[in-house]
Protein backbone atom coordinates (compact mmCIF):
# COMPACT_ATOMS: atom_id res chain seq x y z
CA UNK A 1 0.00 0.00 0.00
CA UNK A 2 1.48 3.67 -0.78
CA UNK A 3 0.96 5.62 1.89
CA UNK A 4 -1.39 9.15 0.99
CA UNK A 5 -1.93 11.74 3.65
CA UNK A 6 -3.62 14.31 3.68
CA UNK A 7 -3.74 18.60 5.20
CA UNK A 8 -6.96 20.02 4.89
CA UNK A 9 -7.56 23.31 6.64
CA UNK A 10 -10.47 25.42 5.58
CA UNK A 11 -8.69 29.07 4.59
CA UNK A 12 -11.11 30.66 7.19
CA UNK A 13 -7.99 32.45 8.96
CA UNK A 14 -4.13 32.48 9.21
CA UNK A 15 -2.42 29.05 10.18
CA UNK A 16 -2.18 28.66 13.72
CA UNK A 17 0.03 26.29 15.75
CA UNK A 18 -2.71 23.04 15.76
CA UNK A 19 -2.85 23.23 11.87
CA UNK A 20 0.58 22.90 11.67
CA UNK A 21 1.00 20.11 13.99
CA UNK A 22 -1.64 18.40 12.03
CA UNK A 23 -0.10 18.98 8.56
CA UNK A 24 3.56 18.04 10.66
CA UNK A 25 2.28 14.95 11.67
CA UNK A 26 0.66 13.90 8.38
CA UNK A 27 3.76 15.25 6.05
CA UNK A 28 6.17 13.28 8.31
CA UNK A 29 3.75 10.19 8.19
CA UNK A 30 4.00 10.45 4.32
CA UNK A 31 7.71 11.06 4.41
CA UNK A 32 8.57 7.67 6.19
CA UNK A 33 6.62 6.06 4.14
CA UNK A 34 7.54 7.37 0.75
CA UNK A 35 3.93 8.26 0.03
CA UNK A 36 2.45 11.28 -0.98
CA UNK A 37 1.64 14.34 1.05
CA UNK A 38 -1.54 16.05 -0.45
CA UNK A 39 -2.35 19.66 0.49
CA UNK A 40 -6.25 20.39 0.24
CA UNK A 41 -7.97 23.67 0.64
CA UNK A 42 -11.53 22.98 1.90
CA UNK A 43 -13.09 26.48 0.48
CA UNK A 44 -16.64 25.45 0.44
CA UNK A 45 -17.56 28.09 2.96
CA UNK A 46 -18.03 30.80 0.58
CA UNK A 47 -18.85 33.11 3.49
CA UNK A 48 -15.89 32.76 5.81
CA UNK A 49 -13.24 31.48 2.93
CA UNK A 50 -10.74 34.55 2.18
CA UNK A 51 -8.15 34.65 -0.67
CA UNK A 52 -5.99 36.18 2.23
CA UNK A 53 -6.34 33.19 4.47
CA UNK A 54 -5.59 30.91 2.05
CA UNK A 55 -2.19 32.58 1.12
CA UNK A 56 -1.45 32.59 5.08
CA UNK A 57 -1.95 28.99 5.04
CA UNK A 58 0.38 28.39 1.63
CA UNK A 59 2.43 31.08 2.96
CA UNK A 60 3.03 29.11 6.74
CA UNK A 61 3.29 25.93 4.89
CA UNK A 62 6.23 27.02 2.56
CA UNK A 63 7.91 29.08 5.68
CA UNK A 64 7.64 25.63 7.20
CA UNK A 65 9.05 23.63 4.72
CA UNK A 66 5.88 21.78 4.51
CA UNK A 67 5.84 20.88 0.88
CA UNK A 68 2.72 19.07 -0.74
CA UNK A 69 3.35 16.42 -3.17
CA UNK A 70 0.53 16.74 -5.20
CA UNK A 71 -1.96 20.13 -4.41
CA UNK A 72 -2.88 22.32 -3.51
CA UNK A 73 -6.24 20.90 -4.42
CA UNK A 74 -9.77 23.45 -3.70
CA UNK A 75 -12.83 22.26 -3.24
CA UNK A 76 -14.40 24.89 -4.89
CA UNK A 77 -12.72 23.46 -8.23
CA UNK A 78 -14.82 20.51 -7.48
CA UNK A 79 -18.34 20.99 -7.48
CA UNK A 80 -18.83 19.35 -10.78
CA UNK A 81 -17.45 16.21 -9.16
CA UNK A 82 -20.18 16.53 -5.63
CA UNK A 83 -22.86 17.88 -7.71
CA UNK A 84 -22.15 13.92 -9.76
CA UNK A 85 -21.84 12.08 -6.92
CA UNK A 86 -25.03 13.51 -5.33
CA UNK A 87 -26.95 12.79 -8.45
CA UNK A 88 -25.63 9.50 -8.49
CA UNK A 89 -26.27 8.43 -5.11
CA UNK A 90 -30.51 10.01 -5.46
CA UNK A 91 -30.54 7.75 -8.10
CA UNK A 92 -28.74 4.60 -6.33
CA UNK A 93 -31.16 5.78 -3.49
CA UNK A 94 -28.18 6.64 -0.89
CA UNK A 95 -29.75 9.75 -0.61
CA UNK A 96 -33.17 11.28 -0.86
CA UNK A 97 -34.35 14.93 -0.90
CA UNK A 98 -36.10 16.29 2.07
CA UNK A 99 -38.63 18.72 1.35
CA UNK A 100 -39.53 19.76 5.07
CA UNK A 101 -39.82 23.42 5.58
CA UNK A 102 -37.47 25.20 7.84
CA UNK A 103 -40.66 25.81 10.35
CA UNK A 104 -41.36 21.75 10.49
CA UNK A 105 -37.38 21.08 11.42
CA UNK A 106 -37.70 23.58 14.14
CA UNK A 107 -41.04 22.59 15.85
CA UNK A 108 -39.44 19.13 15.38
CA UNK A 109 -36.58 19.92 16.78
CA UNK A 110 -38.23 21.63 19.77
CA UNK A 111 -40.11 18.77 20.66
CA UNK A 112 -37.44 16.62 20.71
CA UNK A 113 -35.75 19.15 22.87
CA UNK A 114 -38.62 19.69 25.10
CA UNK A 115 -39.17 15.75 25.88
CA UNK A 116 -34.91 16.09 26.63
CA UNK A 117 -34.34 13.61 23.02
CA UNK A 118 -31.46 14.11 21.51
CA UNK A 119 -32.03 16.69 18.20
CA UNK A 120 -32.38 15.17 15.24
CA UNK A 121 -33.83 14.51 11.92
CA UNK A 122 -37.01 12.17 11.78
CA UNK A 123 -36.79 10.78 8.47
CA UNK A 124 -40.08 11.88 6.91
CA UNK A 125 -38.70 12.44 3.55
CA UNK A 126 -36.54 9.45 3.87
CA UNK A 127 -38.97 6.52 1.95
CA UNK A 128 -41.29 9.78 0.18
CA UNK A 129 -41.30 8.98 -3.63
CA UNK A 130 -41.19 12.89 -4.11
CA UNK A 131 -39.07 13.34 -7.09
CA UNK A 132 -41.17 16.25 -8.98
CA UNK A 133 -42.52 18.24 -6.61
CA UNK A 134 -41.91 21.46 -7.06
CA UNK A 135 -40.80 22.83 -3.62
CA UNK A 136 -36.89 23.42 -1.98
CA UNK A 137 -35.47 20.30 -1.11
CA UNK A 138 -31.69 19.83 0.67
CA UNK A 139 -30.06 15.92 -0.01
CA UNK A 140 -29.88 13.91 2.89
CA UNK A 141 -27.35 11.19 2.95
CA UNK A 142 -29.17 7.80 4.31
CA UNK A 143 -27.66 6.42 6.96
CA UNK A 144 -27.69 3.16 8.16
CA UNK A 145 -30.47 2.29 10.59
CA UNK A 146 -28.92 -0.25 12.27
CA UNK A 147 -25.45 -1.66 13.40
CA UNK A 148 -22.38 0.54 14.61
CA UNK A 149 -19.79 2.20 13.21
CA UNK A 150 -16.25 0.60 14.85
CA UNK A 151 -13.10 2.84 14.30
CA UNK A 152 -9.78 2.14 15.72
CA UNK A 153 -8.60 5.03 16.04
CA UNK A 154 -4.46 5.17 16.18
CA UNK A 155 -4.62 7.57 18.94
CA UNK A 156 -7.74 6.91 20.92
CA UNK A 157 -8.39 3.28 20.19
CA UNK A 158 -11.68 1.55 19.55
CA UNK A 159 -14.34 3.97 19.20
CA UNK A 160 -17.89 2.55 18.44
CA UNK A 161 -20.85 4.89 17.52
CA UNK A 162 -24.44 3.35 17.28
CA UNK A 163 -26.08 3.81 13.61
CA UNK A 164 -29.01 4.66 15.54
CA UNK A 165 -26.70 7.78 16.80
CA UNK A 166 -26.37 9.26 13.49
CA UNK A 167 -28.40 11.78 11.89
CA UNK A 168 -29.65 11.23 8.25
CA UNK A 169 -27.01 13.57 7.36
CA UNK A 170 -27.73 17.10 4.71
CA UNK A 171 -25.52 17.03 1.92
CA UNK A 172 -26.46 19.75 -0.58
CA UNK A 173 -27.94 22.25 0.68
CA UNK A 174 -31.33 24.18 -1.01
CA UNK A 175 -28.74 25.88 -3.03
CA UNK A 176 -27.28 22.89 -4.36
CA UNK A 177 -24.20 23.53 -2.72
CA UNK A 178 -22.37 20.05 -0.99
CA UNK A 179 -21.68 20.59 2.49
CA UNK A 180 -18.52 20.23 4.78
CA UNK A 181 -18.06 16.03 5.63
CA UNK A 182 -19.89 15.11 1.86
CA UNK A 183 -17.07 17.04 0.12
CA UNK A 184 -14.33 15.55 2.82
CA UNK A 185 -15.63 12.09 2.10
CA UNK A 186 -15.53 12.60 -1.95
CA UNK A 187 -12.17 13.86 -1.50
CA UNK A 188 -10.51 11.88 0.47
CA UNK A 189 -11.89 8.82 -1.58
CA UNK A 190 -10.85 10.23 -4.72
CA UNK A 191 -7.65 11.32 -3.56
CA UNK A 192 -7.39 7.74 -2.41
CA UNK A 193 -5.87 8.97 1.06
CA UNK A 194 -4.59 6.04 3.30
CA UNK A 195 -4.22 7.76 6.65
CA UNK A 196 -6.10 10.61 7.76
CA UNK A 197 -4.25 12.43 10.99
CA UNK A 198 -6.55 15.68 12.33
CA UNK A 199 -7.64 17.00 14.97
CA UNK A 200 -10.15 15.02 17.27
CA UNK A 201 -12.72 17.65 17.48
CA UNK A 202 -13.65 16.13 14.04
CA UNK A 203 -14.25 12.89 15.78
CA UNK A 204 -17.87 12.71 15.79
CA UNK A 205 -17.48 13.64 12.47
CA UNK A 206 -15.91 9.94 11.02
CA UNK A 207 -18.90 8.01 11.81
CA UNK A 208 -21.19 9.53 9.48
CA UNK A 209 -17.74 9.76 7.26
CA UNK A 210 -17.07 6.43 7.50
CA UNK A 211 -20.71 5.54 6.23
CA UNK A 212 -20.54 7.43 3.21
CA UNK A 213 -17.14 6.65 1.99
CA UNK A 214 -19.11 2.70 2.30
CA UNK A 215 -21.67 4.33 0.12
CA UNK A 216 -19.06 5.33 -2.51
CA UNK A 217 -17.09 2.08 -2.39
CA UNK A 218 -14.06 3.44 -0.99
CA UNK A 219 -11.30 2.33 1.50
CA UNK A 220 -11.78 3.27 4.90
CA UNK A 221 -8.84 4.71 5.53
CA UNK A 222 -6.82 4.44 9.18
CA UNK A 223 -7.62 7.30 11.12
CA UNK A 224 -5.59 9.19 14.05
CA UNK A 225 -6.80 12.31 15.84
CA UNK A 226 -4.92 14.30 17.28
CA UNK A 227 -5.62 15.57 21.16
CA UNK A 228 -6.17 19.54 21.18
CA UNK A 229 -3.21 21.98 21.91
CA UNK A 230 -4.05 23.64 25.30
CA UNK A 231 -2.19 26.80 26.74
CA UNK A 232 0.05 26.44 29.46
CA UNK A 233 -2.47 27.12 31.75
CA UNK A 234 -4.45 24.11 30.70
CA UNK A 235 -7.30 26.04 28.91
CA UNK A 236 -7.57 26.00 25.14
CA UNK A 237 -4.63 27.78 23.37
CA UNK A 238 -5.79 31.11 21.93
CA UNK A 239 -4.16 34.80 21.21
CA UNK A 240 -4.33 34.84 25.23
CA UNK A 241 -0.89 32.72 25.59
CA UNK A 242 0.89 34.23 22.89
CA UNK A 243 1.18 34.08 19.51
CA UNK A 244 -0.99 31.41 17.78
CA UNK A 245 -0.11 31.80 14.26
CA UNK A 246 2.30 29.98 12.53
CA UNK A 247 3.80 33.25 10.86
CA UNK A 248 3.63 35.50 14.33
CA UNK A 249 6.57 33.03 15.17
CA UNK A 250 8.44 33.90 11.70
CA UNK A 251 8.02 37.78 13.02
CA UNK A 252 9.04 37.08 16.02
CA UNK A 253 12.56 35.83 14.80
CA UNK A 254 11.91 32.14 15.15
CA UNK A 255 13.47 29.47 13.01
CA UNK A 256 10.92 26.97 11.51
CA UNK A 257 13.54 24.19 12.44
CA UNK A 258 12.58 25.29 15.68
CA UNK A 259 8.89 25.29 15.47
CA UNK A 260 8.97 22.11 13.94
CA UNK A 261 10.98 20.64 16.44
CA UNK A 262 8.93 22.23 19.10
CA UNK A 263 5.12 20.29 17.74
CA UNK A 264 6.55 17.62 16.68
CA UNK A 265 6.23 16.45 20.29
CA UNK A 266 3.20 17.53 20.95
CA UNK A 267 1.25 14.96 21.16
CA UNK A 268 4.38 12.21 20.23
CA UNK A 269 7.12 11.27 21.78
CA UNK A 270 10.69 8.86 20.74
CA UNK A 271 12.40 8.04 24.04
CA UNK A 272 13.55 10.97 25.94
CA UNK A 273 14.92 12.81 22.53
CA UNK A 274 13.68 15.82 22.49
CA UNK A 275 16.57 17.63 19.24
CA UNK A 276 14.79 15.85 16.02
CA UNK A 277 16.83 16.71 12.65
CA UNK A 278 14.13 16.91 9.59
CA UNK A 279 15.86 13.86 8.81
CA UNK A 280 15.63 12.41 12.25
CA UNK A 281 11.72 13.15 12.29
CA UNK A 282 10.77 11.75 8.64
CA UNK A 283 12.73 8.21 10.13
CA UNK A 284 11.24 8.23 13.63
CA UNK A 285 7.59 9.45 13.55
CA UNK A 286 5.10 7.01 13.74
CA UNK A 287 1.23 6.45 14.84
CA UNK A 288 2.05 4.22 17.50
CA UNK A 289 3.35 6.87 19.90
CA UNK A 290 0.98 9.18 19.98
CA UNK A 291 -0.14 10.50 22.77
CA UNK A 292 -3.73 10.88 23.98
CA UNK A 293 -4.25 13.61 26.34
CA UNK A 294 -3.81 17.03 25.21
CA UNK A 295 -0.27 19.08 25.11
CA UNK A 296 -0.04 22.14 26.74
CA UNK A 297 1.84 24.37 24.62
CA UNK A 298 5.08 25.89 25.86
CA UNK A 299 6.92 28.93 25.12
CA UNK A 300 10.01 28.57 27.19
CA UNK A 301 10.41 25.12 25.41
CA UNK A 302 10.46 26.74 21.90
CA UNK A 303 12.72 29.60 22.79
CA UNK A 304 14.95 26.80 24.17
CA UNK A 305 15.13 24.85 20.86
CA UNK A 306 15.02 27.87 19.26
CA UNK A 307 18.53 28.53 20.79
CA UNK A 308 19.55 25.58 20.07
CA UNK A 309 19.15 26.14 16.48
CA UNK A 310 20.67 29.56 16.10
CA UNK A 311 23.89 27.97 17.94
CA UNK A 312 23.97 24.91 15.79
CA UNK A 313 22.83 26.65 11.97
CA UNK A 314 25.35 27.36 9.55
CA UNK A 315 25.59 31.58 10.66
CA UNK A 316 26.02 32.16 6.91
CA UNK A 317 22.12 30.89 6.12
CA UNK A 318 20.90 32.69 9.44
CA UNK A 319 22.58 36.29 7.71
CA UNK A 320 19.65 37.32 5.92
CA UNK A 321 17.16 36.13 8.09
CA UNK A 322 19.44 38.42 10.59
CA UNK A 323 19.00 41.37 8.24
CA UNK A 324 15.67 41.37 7.53
CA UNK A 325 15.01 41.53 11.32
CA UNK A 326 17.65 44.60 11.58
CA UNK A 327 15.33 46.20 8.37
CA UNK A 328 12.46 45.44 10.04
CA UNK A 329 13.31 47.44 13.22
CA UNK A 330 14.33 50.19 10.20
CA UNK A 331 18.03 50.00 10.73
CA UNK A 332 20.12 51.04 7.90
CA UNK A 333 22.66 48.37 7.34
CA UNK A 334 24.65 50.46 4.83
CA UNK A 335 27.90 51.18 6.98
CA UNK A 336 28.32 49.26 10.81
CA UNK A 337 29.78 45.98 11.76
CA UNK A 338 30.08 42.91 9.86
CA UNK A 339 27.17 41.12 10.17
CA UNK A 340 28.84 37.54 10.54
CA UNK A 341 30.82 38.50 13.13
CA UNK A 342 27.89 40.38 14.85
CA UNK A 343 26.26 36.70 14.72
CA UNK A 344 28.72 35.21 16.21
CA UNK A 345 28.82 37.95 18.97
CA UNK A 346 25.49 37.40 19.82
CA UNK A 347 24.01 33.90 18.74
CA UNK A 348 24.77 32.43 22.26
CA UNK A 349 22.78 34.99 23.84
CA UNK A 350 19.92 35.19 22.31
CA UNK A 351 16.87 33.18 21.84
CA UNK A 352 15.16 35.06 18.65
CA UNK A 353 16.34 36.62 15.84
CA UNK A 354 14.38 39.54 16.42
CA UNK A 355 16.31 39.94 19.90
CA UNK A 356 19.31 39.77 18.08
CA UNK A 357 18.69 42.27 15.79
CA UNK A 358 17.47 44.42 18.49
CA UNK A 359 20.81 43.77 20.45
CA UNK A 360 22.74 44.08 17.39
CA UNK A 361 21.27 47.69 16.64
CA UNK A 362 24.20 49.93 18.23
CA UNK A 363 26.16 48.18 15.78
CA UNK A 364 24.49 50.38 12.99
CA UNK A 365 23.38 53.65 15.60
CA UNK A 366 25.04 55.98 17.01
CA UNK A 367 23.85 55.64 20.71
CA UNK A 368 21.99 58.82 22.46
CA UNK A 369 24.63 60.94 24.13
CA UNK A 370 22.15 61.92 26.75
CA UNK A 371 21.52 58.47 27.58
CA UNK A 372 25.10 57.69 27.16
CA UNK A 373 25.60 60.05 29.71
CA UNK A 374 22.58 59.38 32.27
CA UNK A 375 23.80 55.96 32.69
CA UNK A 376 27.83 57.18 32.61
CA UNK A 377 26.64 58.97 35.96
CA UNK A 378 26.58 55.86 38.22
CA UNK A 379 29.05 53.80 36.70
CA UNK A 380 32.18 56.14 36.81
CA UNK A 381 34.22 58.23 39.67
CA UNK A 382 37.43 60.37 38.81
CA UNK A 383 39.50 57.42 39.11
CA UNK A 384 37.74 55.46 36.58
CA UNK A 385 37.48 58.47 34.43
CA UNK A 386 41.16 59.09 34.64
CA UNK A 387 41.50 55.27 33.60
CA UNK A 388 39.13 55.44 30.70
CA UNK A 389 40.78 58.34 29.65
CA UNK A 390 44.21 56.65 29.28
CA UNK A 391 42.57 53.63 27.74
CA UNK A 392 41.36 55.88 24.68
CA UNK A 393 44.59 57.08 24.24
CA UNK A 394 46.09 53.48 24.36
CA UNK A 395 43.51 52.47 21.97
CA UNK A 396 44.31 55.07 19.39
CA UNK A 397 47.67 53.69 19.65
CA UNK A 398 46.53 50.31 17.52
CA UNK A 399 46.23 50.93 14.12
CA UNK A 400 43.55 49.22 11.95
CA UNK A 401 45.09 46.01 11.38
CA UNK A 402 46.67 45.29 14.73
CA UNK A 403 42.91 45.81 16.26
CA UNK A 404 42.34 42.32 17.40
CA UNK A 405 41.12 40.69 20.44
CA UNK A 406 44.63 39.87 21.84
CA UNK A 407 45.90 43.07 21.16
CA UNK A 408 42.59 45.02 22.72
CA UNK A 409 43.24 43.00 25.82
CA UNK A 410 46.84 43.95 26.44
CA UNK A 411 45.84 47.17 26.29
CA UNK A 412 43.28 47.18 28.04
CA UNK A 413 44.92 45.24 30.89
CA UNK A 414 47.77 47.31 31.34
CA UNK A 415 46.11 50.41 31.55
CA UNK A 416 44.20 48.91 34.09
CA UNK A 417 47.62 48.27 35.85
CA UNK A 418 49.31 51.47 35.78
CA UNK A 419 45.76 52.48 37.27
CA UNK A 420 45.26 50.13 39.79
CA UNK A 421 41.80 49.02 38.38
CA UNK A 422 39.96 46.20 37.70
CA UNK A 423 38.36 45.45 34.81
CA UNK A 424 34.55 45.51 36.45
CA UNK A 425 35.13 49.03 37.52
CA UNK A 426 35.69 50.13 33.86
CA UNK A 427 33.88 47.50 31.87
CA UNK A 428 30.24 48.62 32.19
CA UNK A 429 31.12 52.23 31.52
CA UNK A 430 32.82 51.29 28.43
CA UNK A 431 29.80 49.45 27.44
CA UNK A 432 27.95 52.21 27.73
CA UNK A 433 29.68 54.28 25.70
CA UNK A 434 30.95 52.59 23.03
CA UNK A 435 27.22 50.60 22.89
CA UNK A 436 24.37 52.52 24.81
CA UNK A 437 23.70 49.79 27.25
CA UNK A 438 25.62 48.01 29.65
CA UNK A 439 24.41 45.39 27.77
CA UNK A 440 27.03 42.10 29.42
CA UNK A 441 28.77 41.34 26.23
CA UNK A 442 32.99 40.33 26.73
CA UNK A 443 34.41 43.81 26.07
CA UNK A 444 37.37 42.40 23.95
CA UNK A 445 35.18 40.51 21.53
CA UNK A 446 32.65 44.01 21.35
CA UNK A 447 35.29 46.38 20.72
CA UNK A 448 36.68 43.98 17.93
CA UNK A 449 33.36 43.56 16.21
CA UNK A 450 32.55 47.24 16.73
CA UNK A 451 35.74 48.11 14.74
CA UNK A 452 38.53 51.14 15.66
CA UNK A 453 36.83 53.54 14.10
CA UNK A 454 33.24 53.34 15.54
CA UNK A 455 35.10 52.77 19.07
CA UNK A 456 37.28 55.33 19.43
CA UNK A 457 34.28 57.68 18.01
CA UNK A 458 31.82 56.74 20.86
CA UNK A 459 34.54 56.55 23.23
CA UNK A 460 36.22 60.37 22.37
CA UNK A 461 32.38 61.71 22.45
CA UNK A 462 31.19 60.14 25.93
CA UNK A 463 34.56 61.13 27.41
CA UNK A 464 34.44 64.84 26.22
CA UNK A 465 31.42 65.15 27.83
CA UNK A 466 31.55 62.51 31.11
CA UNK A 467 34.08 65.47 32.87
CA UNK A 468 30.94 67.32 34.28
CA UNK A 469 29.75 63.80 35.73
CA UNK A 470 32.66 63.60 37.97
CA UNK A 471 33.15 66.94 38.82
N1 LIG B 1 -11.22 21.40 7.01
C1 LIG B 1 -11.19 20.86 8.33
C2 LIG B 1 -10.63 21.86 9.32
O1 LIG B 1 -9.95 22.78 8.92
C3 LIG B 1 -10.36 19.61 8.45
C4 LIG B 1 -11.00 18.47 7.81
C5 LIG B 1 -10.28 17.16 7.93
O2 LIG B 1 -9.09 17.15 8.24
O3 LIG B 1 -10.91 16.17 7.70
O4 LIG B 1 -10.88 21.73 10.49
Amino acid sequence: MTVRTRFAPSPTGFLHVGGARTALFSYLFAKKHHGTFILRIEDTDLERSTPEAVQAILDGMAWLGLTCDEGPFYQTQRFDRYYAVIEQWLKTGHAYRCYCSKERLDALREAQMEAKEKPRYDHCCRDLDAIGQNRPFVVRFKNPLTGAVVIDDAVHGQVVFANSELDDLIIARTDGTPTYNFTVVVDDADMAITHVIRGDDHLNNTPRQINMLHALGAKIPIYAHLPMILGDDGKKLSKRHGAVSVMEYYDQGFLPEALLNYLVRLGWSHGDQEIFSMTEMQAYFDLDHLSKSAAAFNTEKLAWLNQHYLKTNDPQVMLPLLRAQLVELNVDLSHGAELRAIYDLLKERVKTLKEMAEKARFFFEIPDSTLVQQLLSAKIDGAALTALKALYQALIAIDTEAWQETALQDCLERVLLEHQLKLGKVGPAIRIMVAGDNNGLPIYALLLTLGRSATLGRLESALNTAGSLVA
